[in-house]
């Protein structure tokens, strides 16, 4: 006779080997380090290790999301909640008045190369538009 797996069971065991292989969830257990700017029970952010800016944080929930297709309207206030974190951010370093970008990248089109979702908040330089 074979015996089934409760869903659940493999749900909780496919997120656990997912987070053990994904590097923003690694630094956010602090099994990898980072600079760290800003951490609360929902988020963390952290400088980029390839800055594109004069400030370049990642702004990070802790919980694991592979991409912005994967969020839903439970994550609405978690995602407003970064944003805001992002724009106090920025104007800790001063440049709420000379402005600053925030980016969110999805897929390959994006160039996305984390796969656990990240604001990217660039500051400091003038910034062009349209990106390449
Ligand atoms: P994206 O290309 O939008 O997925 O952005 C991933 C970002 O993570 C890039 O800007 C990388 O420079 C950054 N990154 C990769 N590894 C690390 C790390 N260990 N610490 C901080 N930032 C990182
Ligand atoms: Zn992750």
């Amino acid at each position: 006779m074979t015996k089934r797996v409760p869903f659940v069971f493999v749900i909780r065991y496919s997120l656990f080997f997912i987070s053990m292989s994904c590097l923003f969830c690694k630094i956010i257990a602090g099994e990898i380090p980072a600079s760290k700017v800003y951490e609360d029970d929902r988020m963390i952010a952290f400088n980029d290790i390839n800055p594109q800016a004069p400030m370049h944080v990642l702004v990070v929930p802790k919980r694991h999301v592979a991409t912005l297709n994967d969020l839903t309207a439970v994550d609405d206030g978690l995602v407003g909640a970064m944003v805001r974190t992002a724009a106090t951010i920025a104007k800790e370093n001063g440049y709420d008045g000379p402005g600053f970008r925030t980016v969110f990248n999805c897929n390959a089109h994006a160039g996305q190369t984390v796969f656990h979702i990240h604001l990217h908040v660039l500051g400091g330089r003038a910034l062009r538009w349209p990106p390449g």
